[in-house]
């Protein structure tokens, strides 16, 4: 018999290859949509959204990588010293167990018994996700981060950027704006169908946010930009 689908697995690496996707189609957009107010001819919006592109993937790699493989010292120095004091201290470790299965519900001699037919089954690995809160999901690799968020990235804001090459220059920002709101709900769409949340929802929420960054960014491009009507 099937079980019934779970989505919180899957969705760790989801959510970093959507968020990375909506990073570079907000971006992207709100750069050209600043510099579009600011601007007449085509090329300085081209050449803000490649650089923001190849900024905005690159400081994306970077931001994972560093986050990423903090998150992963930190996870293995907890794990090594897990590991010396189940050696050390191994009944200490055991009543330790026992007590947070314990507080979770279980009674004395059923929160001893899981905890030591648990521990020797695998002493560390128990230890480890009922203790630390250390699952495998979360032992992501740094580089493999990086890049996934630099990719998805890349993806997302290659859109704009094909906005800005194709839109005809006299109404840049309404094809950026429009263009992008329809990305973003796509995105969001997707997202919420393979998470198994609401679309509807999910949809809204990055419309009116990506609405509010991009109005942001286009009023500082008017406020800034000499604009010779
Ligand atoms: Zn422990």
């Amino acid at each position: 018999m099937e079980s019934e689908i779970h989505y919180i697995n899957r969705s760790g690496w989801l959510r970093a290859a959507v968020l990375g996707a909506n990073d570079g189609i907000l971006s992207t957009t709100s750069l050209t949509i600043g510099v579009a107010a600011a601007s007449t001819t085509r090329e300085p919006i081209l050449l803000a959204a490649v650089a923001g592109l190849v900024a905005g993937a690159l400081s994306m790699a970077a931001g994972e990588y560093v986050s990423v493989s903090s998150q992963s010292d930190v996870e293995s120095a907890d794990l090594q010293r897990e590991k010396a004091a189940l050696e050390n201290m191994p009944r200490e470790e055991l009543e330790e167990l026992a007590q947070i299965y314990i507080q979770r519900g279980l009674n004395e001699n059923l929160a001893r018994q899981v905890a030591s037919e648990l521990m020797a089954h695998n002493a560390l690995e128990a230890h480890a996700r009922d203790e630390l809160g250390i699952s495998e999901i979360t032992q992501a690799n740094p580089l493999t981060a990086a890049f996934a968020s630099a990719v998805s990235f890349i993806i997302g804001g290659f859109l704009p950027l094909l906005v800005a090459i194709f839109a005809p220059i006299k109404d840049m920002i309404f094809y950026q704006y429009a263009f992008s709101i329809i990305f973003l709900a796509f995105s969001g769409i997707l997202a919420a169908k393979a998470g198994g949340s609401n679309i509807r929802k999910a949809v809204l929420r990055i419309c009116i946010w990506g609405t509010f960054a991009m109005a942001a960014s286009a009023l500082v491009g008017y406020i800034f930009g000499v604009h010779t009507a």
